[in-house]
């Protein structure tokens, strides 16, 4: 029986991998966090470590831990660095934390001190987020007092890009300037600096370690130009109700919708639950056979409706193409008023998944 399915191109996120990687002349690491962007982390990081992927970054311990059980050797680094408390715990499992503050790097220092095996780490120094990483005053007292720290072994220092998909914006030049600062108070590291849109910004932005994450799942990371990464999501779920109504007759929550003519409606079993925003009621123009077709009336939790009228050969059983080749994650997103990454990260759990890998 045909339900709504999740098709995950697994051979094309390391067809992605393989495209990025060749962009640059340093290493390339896989951004898995938020299991693999709504993905699943367990299917792509083996996938990425078989195709020569050997570094993976998350967001959290538990990311990292739960990373760990199935790439029982690769390097693994989180983001969010390690919670106060759980040092052993987090260099048991071989994590690598991103040191966000002065006072994470002294704590990361200290239980090295107390341990006998080396705990590596990566300096995450800001440069204009704001949000997280090493600042202005704390950098200065680093570079002058690195006793402070010589108990953590430090091999990447990392800023993050805050408007990469957008290469004419003043601060994407004011963070390569800082970020090249800050790498040369740094000789002895290497350097992790562009996501995904970075790795097409130009040199300035390479470095000895890229992390892109959207564009290896098919986010488009040059907005305005053509997506240059191949699609890995395919959502599609079959009809399972048309009805006529008649004009005047009103669709789903709160009669948003009013037919202003007889009309036909077809019924999926998919809704915001499933991570369809409900800000797409109206706008969304799925496919049907490579047709467009359009959304009318209130996205509701489990169902969403569509009018059908102009295609009168469409019935029950058909499959509506809700995320595919002619319109992907970044069209859904523009419609929802949202971007890429939240659409992948917010696809439900009820899906049937189903991995391809060639
Ligand atoms: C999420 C994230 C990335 C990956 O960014 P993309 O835009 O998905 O390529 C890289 N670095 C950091 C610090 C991140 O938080």
């Amino acid at each position: 029986m045909f339900a709504p399915t999740l098709t995950i191109d697994v051979g094309a996120v390391i067809a992605n991998w393989s495209r990025l990687a060749a962009r640059h002349a340093g290493e390339t690491a896989a951004v898995l966090k938020a299991d693999a962007y709504g993905l699943g982390a367990a299917l792509i990081g083996p996938a990425l470590a078989q195709s020569g992927c050997r570094r993976f970054f998350v967001a959290t311990a538990d990311e990292g831990a739960a990373l760990r059980s199935v790439l029982p050797t690769a390097w693994i680094a989180v983001l969010n660095g390690c919670p106060p408390g759980a040092e052993r715990d987090f260099a048991g499992h071989s994590l690598i934390p991103a040191l966000n503050s002065l006072a994470d790097a002294i704590r990361w220092s200290d239980a090295a001190h107390k341990s006998d095996r080396p705990f590596p780490a990566l300096l995450h120094v800001d440069t204009g987020m704001n949000r997280l990483g090493v600042d202005r005053a704390d950098l200065a007292r680093l570079v002058t007092e690195p006793e402070r720290i010589a108990g953590a072994s430090l091999q990447y220092v990392m800023s993050h890009l805050i408007s990469a998909e957008r290469p004419e914006a003043a601060e994407t030049a004011i963070q390569a300037k800082r970020f090249a600062t800050v790498a040369a108070s740094f000789p002895k590291l290497k350097t992790s600096f562009a996501n995904s849109a970075g790795l097409f910004l130009g040199p300035d932005f390479v470095s000895d370690l890229a992390r892109p994450g959207i564009a290896l799942y098919g986010g488009n990371p040059t907005p305005g130009s053509a997506n240059p990464m191949r699609p890995v999501v395919h959502l599609a779920a079959p009809i399972v109700q048309v009805r006529a109504i008649e004009a005047g007759e009103t669709v789903g929550y709160d009669a948003s919708w009013q037919a202003m003519r007889p009309s036909r409606i077809a019924t999926i079993a998919v809704g915001y639950a499933d991570g369809m925003p409900r800000a797409l009621a109206g706008r969304l123009v799925a496919r049907h056979q490579g047709r467009g077709i359009r959304s009318v009336g209130r996205i509701s939790m489990d169902l969403m409706t569509f009018d059908v009228t102009d295609y009168p050969d469409i019935s029950v059983g058909d499959a509506i193409e809700l995320i595919g080749p002619n319109h992907g994650i970044d069209d859904i997103a523009t419609e929802a008023g949202t971007i890429g990454y939240e659409i992948l990260t917010s696809l439900g759990r009820r899906y049937r998944r189903v991995a391809k890998s060639v």
